[in-house]
């Protein structure tokens, strides 16, 4: 069976600019492209799960997500494809919801479909909402301080057994 990491996108692996929607606007996290150069050599797949309520909002459109991840990739210059699938729920929070965090169904739906093993897949990310989603889809969770949350506010935070990391280079350090 195969491992994986599901990984938010904004505050994760991007700078969390709030509705971007230019792919100009794309700034890496530092240390990103290592973290996942080096998740992927230890053989997990790789997914994204971004909630992207601007769409739902009509402040952007699809196209213009696709974009930035299109610029993230770029920026990231690793071996492509570097992403297993990308989920992007296009909800606001006042819209009933499919994908939309804390939905477990992405996740659920991937280790049906990769063949994961739950209990060496993570959700990654930087809101209680990206925690949640893990929990929901009974995978381990992990939390980072590139975002919305620095570590005391986590601390306050965070679900029992939830660790919480620097960033997501510190969490794939801890990965084996
Ligand atoms: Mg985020």
């Amino acid at each position: 069976m195969s491992k994986a990491l599901f990984l938010d996108r904004d505050g994760t692996l991007i700078l969390d600019k709030h509705y971007l929607a230019d792919p100009a606007g794309v700034e890496l996290i530092p240390d990103v492209a290592a973290a996942l150069s080096r998740a992927r050599s230890l053989g997990y797949k790789l997914f994204i799960l971004t909630n992207q309520s601007g769409i739902g909002r009509g402040m952007y459109s699809l196209d213009d997500v696709h974009r930035c991840n299109e610029r993230m990739d770029e920026l990231l210059a690793l071996p492509r494809p570097l992403f297993d699938g990308i989920c992007i729920a296009p909800e606001s929070s006042d819209q009933p919801s499919l994908y939309r965090k804390p939905s477990p169904r992405y996740i659920l739906e991937m280790i049906t479909l990769h063949g994961l093993d739950p209990t060496q897949c993570w959700m990654v990310g930087d809101r209680d909402t990206d925690i949640a989603a893990g929990l929901n889809a009974k995978i381990n969770a992990a939390a980072v301080c590139t975002g919305k949350h620095d570590a005391a506010t986590w601390a306050a935070l965070a679900a029992p057994g939830v660790r919480v990391f620097p960033g997501l280079l510190e969490f794939v350090a801890t990965l084996r």
